[in-house]
């Protein structure tokens, strides 16, 4: 080996080295609101300096190419992420996450490609995990973009159960396992294409009989994923950041799912084989029309409740990415605190359309990390509490979940809002959550309903409190 040579690999090392510590660093730093802006920021750079390192360290391709892509790759990353609308943000993840899984399996591809060409003996291992690299890959890549579609509602969020879905997937699994061995006893193009096709239908047919309700830890499930084929393509290519990338990534992916599963109180095996939460029934148990009477009130009323009351907790969810309420929430909180009055949030872990949403809308607020209470921490003070205000929150306060069987939401623990002395609820219209089922915490003789966008209630109330 050339000194040159030598100078390469152990330049190359040592750069993976500090790719690695940064991307752990950075992991670290995303587990607190208050770090996670420097978290982002320290994996951005263990990225750039894993790409620099891999495309200085490996004579592998021309620079215009890498460059090329760069150029295009970031602008179109800054460009959507710019533009997105904060409520649209889960969308832009899903379907990011849906690419990461697509770059991987194209990669393997290459990689095979290559072997085939320059006619060396392909090991067994590589074989195998070129092939691990596009089904994962390519189930993530159809998976993620379905849940993109329930999430932006071009497909219904209920569960769309297929005729017998089960034995068509179990027969794609034995496709996917054949297509494998195939490979790995001849290989050619023909058993991998074959694979990737059927993986490409698998992740379709997992995800589509996946209710709305369950969509938090499909979409964590996935992340894994994507992490997953990366890992797999970086043992194909014998690529050491590529390998402890992916693995991060999909390990951080199973903790966010066994987080989820624990939220939706789903088990963690029956996510694993997909297809979960799905009950034969329509799904839909207690939908949107519903003439019951609510008790309906104005802001000013709202303002006395909340001016008078000795302690509130704020519950916020998806309405309030909706609405962009949460600066006019935190000024009614300061005003609320002046008073006297104690002020918490209740953050419940799937409450938004992505985990951590409601942490990202009231830090961008600035409200202070101390009030913000998981469901464990919070739930046993509700029955203590004057007033609970449910702030474009729906699903993940309804007491059905407690009891209705029927209901696609029971067995979730649920925020016991329905323990305050009174509740006011903000919201638009008596329409439902994601999860396509009514509230029954709206009919309650405690609840008050203040019907309007979320912004303009608060800001109606704010200034009927100062007046107070
Ligand atoms: P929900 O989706 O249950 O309800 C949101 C409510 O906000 C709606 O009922 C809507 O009622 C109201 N709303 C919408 N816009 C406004 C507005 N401008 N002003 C006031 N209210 C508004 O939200 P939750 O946060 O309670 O629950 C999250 C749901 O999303 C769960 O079912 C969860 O499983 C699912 N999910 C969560 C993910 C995650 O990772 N966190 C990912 C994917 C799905 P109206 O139209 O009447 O105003």
């Amino acid at each position: 080996m050339t000194t040159e040579a030598l100078f390469n690999i152990d330049f190359t090392n040592a750069a993976y080295i500090v790719a690695a510590i940064l991307f752990i660093l950075g992991l670290k730093k995303l587990g607190s609101p208050a770090t996670a802006r420097n978290g982002n920021r320290l994996s951005a750079l263990a990225m750039l300096v894993a790409v620099l390192a891999t495309v200085i360290g490996n004579d592998i391709a021309s620079w215009e190419w890498i460059l090329g892509g760069v150029i295009v790759g970031s602008g179109i990353g800054a460009y959507s992420a710019r533009k997105v609308q904060m409520t649209s943000m889960p969308q832009l993840v899903a379907i990011f996450n849906g690419f990461g899984g697509a770059a991987s399996a194209v990669v393997a591809a290459a990689e095979l490609i290559h072997l085939i060409d320059t006619k060396v003996d392909i090991a067994e291992n590589v074989s195998i995990t070129i092939m691990a690299s596009v089904i994962i890959g390519s189930v993530t890549l159809t998976g993620s973009f379905i849940a993109f579609g329930k999430l932006q509602g071009f497909i219904p969020s209920r569960p769309l159960l297929i005729p017998i879905r089960n034995v068509i997937n179990v027969a794609l699994l034995i496709g996917l396992v054949a297509s494998t061995v195939w490979l790995v006893t001849d290989p050619s193009l023909t058993p991998f294409l074959i694979a990737a096709g059927i993986a490409l239908a698998l992740g379709i047919l997992v995800v589509v009989p996946i209710g709305g309700a369950d969509m938090p830890v499909v979409i964590a499930l996935l992340n894994s994923y994507s992490g997953i084929a990366g890992a797999a393509t970086g043992f194909a290519l014998g690529n050491t950041i590529l390998i402890i990338a992916g693995s991060l990534v999909g390990a951080s992916g199973l903790i966010l799912t066994r987080i989820m599963t624990k939220a939706m109180n789903r088990s963690l095996v029956n996510v694993m084989l997909g297809g979960f939460g799905v009950e034969d029934s329509t799904g839909v148990g207690g939908g949107g029309d519903d003439d019951r009477p609510v008790r309906s009130i104005q802001a000013e009323d709202a303002a006395t409740i909340l001016g008078y009351a000795q302690s509130v907790i704020f519950v916020p969810g998806y309405g309030l990415a909706v609405a962009q309420a949460q600066h006019q929430v935190r000024e009614l909180a300061d005003l609320l605190k002046d008073r006297g009055i104690s002020v918490r949030y209740a953050i419940h872990p799937v409450a938004g359309r992505m985990p951590g949403h409601m942490n990202v809308l009231l830090a961008e607020a600035n409200v202070p990390y101390d009030e913000l209470k998981d469901l464990d921490q919070i739930n046993s003070e509700f029955q203590r509490t004057d007033v609970a205000v449910v702030i474009g929150a729906n699903d993940v306060t309804n007491p059905a979940a407690r009891t209705d069987k029927s209901s696609p939401i029971y067995g979730m623990p649920i925020l016991n809002v329905d323990q305050a002395a009174s509740v006011i609820v903000m919201k638009r219209s008596m329409s439902t959550g994601f999860a396509g089922v009514q509230n029954e915490l709206f009919f309650l003789d405690r609840t008050m309903m203040l019907f309007g966008d979320a912004k303009d209630s608060v800001e109606k109330i704010l200034a009927e409190v100062k007046d107070l």
